[in-house]
Formats: C-alpha cells, structure tokens, sequence
C-alpha cells in the first residue's frame, strides 16, 4: 500500500466499557485521580441517570443547566459555581449538551472530565468545544476540554427514546463520513471512520427492533467513539459546517439536523471520491458496486439504511423554513472547506439545502429522483 505523506495525531485518553458498571468504574475513576470536590453536571431529564452512576462518590454540587449549543451565559454561570466552590473535578453525565456544557468548565478552569455518555454524539471523545452568542455558534479545538477518561455504559441509553437514538446514531455516522473528506482526512481517521460507519449500521437497526438490546446498544456506543476520534482528527468537513450554521444561527436541535443533512453532503461529495464512496457503501452493508457505480451504490444503501430506521428526512419539520435558506447558504459558503471533494458553490449549496428542507430523496451529484 501507498500512503501520502501525512501527519497523524491520536488524542491520549482512558476509555473504559462495561455494561452496567458505570458507578463502580467512576467510583474507581475519582479514586484513582484522589478527587475530593466532583461537580456532576446532568440536565434534569438526566438527573435520574446521574444518580445510579454516582451513587459510590461524594458529589459536591449537582449542576443541571443544560441547554443544547452552550449559550455563552449559561457557561459564566457553571464557570461560577465550578469557581466559588472550588471543584476539582467534572463528571459529565449525558448527552453533548451535557458533556458541552463541561467543556466549557474545563476550558477557562483547566479542570479534567469523567464523561458519561447517554447518547450516540461522540463529544465525550473529541478536544473541541462549543460555545453560542448572538445566533453564531462558535467552536474550537483545545486539548484542555477533552474529557480524560470515557466510561461508556450501555444500559445508560436503553431509556432514549428510538428516534433520539436513530437521530444521535445518524449524527455518529456523520462524525464517520465527514471524516472521509475534512480538512485533515488521513488513511488512519479515514479506517477508524468506516469501521465505525460499520458498527453504526449494524448497531442502530438492532435498536429500532429492540430497543433494550444491550449488544446493539454497546455496539452503537463502540462505533460512536471511533466516528468521534476519527472526525477530532480529521476535523470539520463541509457536513459539519452546514450543521454549525443551522443549529447556531436557526437554532435547530443538533442530532435530527445531523441526522437530514448527512445524505446530502455524501449525495454531493461521492462522485468526486468514487474509491471512498465504494468502502463507505460497503461499510453500510452494501457492495462496492451495484451496477449504478461506487456513488450511486453508496447513497442507495443510506437510502435504504434511513427506511429501516424511520430516519428523520426534512429540516421543515425542525424548523428551518424556505425563508432562512439565503442566510444559512452565505453563512455555510463563508465556511465551507476549500478541500471539499465537490467544489461548494452558492448553486449547489442551495440545492443541497432546498433539498434538505423538502426532504427529497437525494441521488449522487444532487440530481434529484422527484
Ligand atoms: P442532547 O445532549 O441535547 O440530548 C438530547 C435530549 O436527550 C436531552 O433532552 C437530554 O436530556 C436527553 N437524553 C440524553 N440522554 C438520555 C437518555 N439516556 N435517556 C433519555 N433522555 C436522554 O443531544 P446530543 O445530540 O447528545 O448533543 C447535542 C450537543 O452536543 C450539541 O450542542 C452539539 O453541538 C454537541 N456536540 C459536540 C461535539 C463536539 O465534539 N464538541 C460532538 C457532538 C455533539
């Protein structure tokens, strides 16, 4: 095998699995660190979840005010509280609001995480936080947000609801296939991202079938760990920074966007790439080539992966109007990477959005079977 020259970095953090253990593993955790002030940051709905998993630690303060994108205003508030009380460790228990929320903590105070993940977003493994003001959201990379160890549990998800976990899962499986084309795709993030795009595709359909099948739940989480390793080094890719602008500027919820753009960007991108689109149809469960070539097969099999699940298809649903796209067009434009596989241009970009809007099944190049 050839490879390009390229450099490749791997983020150092501990990760631990097992199904049911999460409060001993972040009982051990806190000992192990000698942490004598943890400050539990879970939503209300998350609260529950929250108790079990600290159930074997002290907890100096319970902190609840999550709001998805991390309003600049709300991280004052949790840097406050994190301050006055003099807290020395984190612990993040739920989804990417929740461990958002923590990393916004841990970048002006330099405290480390314990992050418990309940959903399928994949922050709790990246080194880039975010941050909302005045409808932009703004994102960076810092090596102080990252959490410094994972404990992934599957019975902490079994309670999110089927299409929150088909919408998170859709969301780890666009970590997967931005990874193949960001800024920084490499033939290390680009493996790492189509074995998670694997485990993904196994993983969501066995939970829409049950949704307390633990195998299918832990493979779900495996899977949405490698997608976020692989998109931390690979970086933002065009799919991402449309979802930037959507859910900063429009306020639309992260993972149902994720979840509708994602088949577009690979609709558009694939006939640019057709050796990656033949590994990601394969990855999907399909072959490289079912006779409509590499691109075609690809976007075929996530077609046919968004009706096994149910999959959420049109960002009118979650509030986007015909009204918003000129804006959400120039703000992507100004954003888009210059590496994109397909050259972004106002024309496509709209299309892709209008697309998206509509809900209408996309077909590689953006040609749309109406
Ligand atoms: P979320 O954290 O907002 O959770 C969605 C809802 O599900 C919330 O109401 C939450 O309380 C609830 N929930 C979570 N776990 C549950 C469970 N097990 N059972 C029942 N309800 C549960 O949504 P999300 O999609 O996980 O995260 C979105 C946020 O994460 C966005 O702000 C996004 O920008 C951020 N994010 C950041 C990165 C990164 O690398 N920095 C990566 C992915 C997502």
């Amino acid at each position: 095998m050839v490879l390009d020259v390229f450099e490749h970095v791997t983020l150092g953090q501990r990760v631990v699995f097992g199904a049911g253990r999460a409060a001993e593993h972040v009982a051990a955790e806190v000992a192990r660190r000698g942490a004598g002030r943890v400050m539990v940051v879970a939503s209300p709905r998350e609260r529950e979840i929250a108790e079990r998993v600290c159930a074997r630690i002290e907890v100096g303060v319970w902190f609840d005010d999550v709001v998805q994108h991390v309003p600049v205003g709300k991280a004052q508030r949790a840097r406050a509280v994190a301050a006055e009380r003099g807290m020395d460790l984190l612990v993040s228990v739920g989804g990417g609001s929740t461990v958002g929320l923590a990393k916004a903590v841990a970048l002006t105070a330099g405290i480390p995480i314990v992050a418990v993940p309940t959903t399928y977003a994949g922050s709790e493994a990246t080194n880039v936080w975010g941050l909302t003001e005045d409808r932009t959201k703004t994102t960076g990379v810092d090596d102080r947000v990252l959490p410094a160890t994972v404990i992934y549990d599957a019975t902490l998800t079994t309670s999110l609801p089927v299409d929150l976990s088909v919408a998170s899962g859709l969301n780890g499986l666009a970590h997967c296939v931005d990874s193949l084309w960001a800024p920084r795709a490499d033939p290390i993030n680009q493996a790492l991202a189509l074995e998670g795009a694997r485990a993904l595709a196994l993983a969501l359909p066995g939970i829409v079938s049950d949704p307390a099948d633990l195998t299918a739940r832990e493979r779900a989480l495996y899977g949405c760990y490698l997608s976020a390793v692989a998109f931390a080094s690979a970086g933002s890719g065009l799919h991402h920074k449309i979802c930037h602008v959507l859910g900063g500027t429009f306020d639309l919820p992260h993972a149902q966007t994720h979840a509708i753009v994602l088949r577009y960007v690979v609709a558009l991108n694939t006939p640019a790439v057709p050796e990656l689109a033949g590994r990601l149809a394969v990855a999907l469960g399909g072959s490289a080539d079912e006779g409509q070539g590499p691109a075609g097969t690809a976007v075929e099999t996530l077609n046919r992966l968004y009706e096994t699940l149910d999959a959420p298809r049109r960002l009118a649903d979650h509030g986007l109007t015909e009204g918003d796209l000129a804006e959400a067009v120039s703000r992507v434009l100004e954003a888009a990477p210059p590496s994109n596989p397909t050259p972004v241009t106002r024309e496509n970009l709209t299309i892709l959005l209008r697309d998206a809007l509509e809900g209408v099944t996309p077909s590689p190049g953006l040609q749309p079977v109406r």
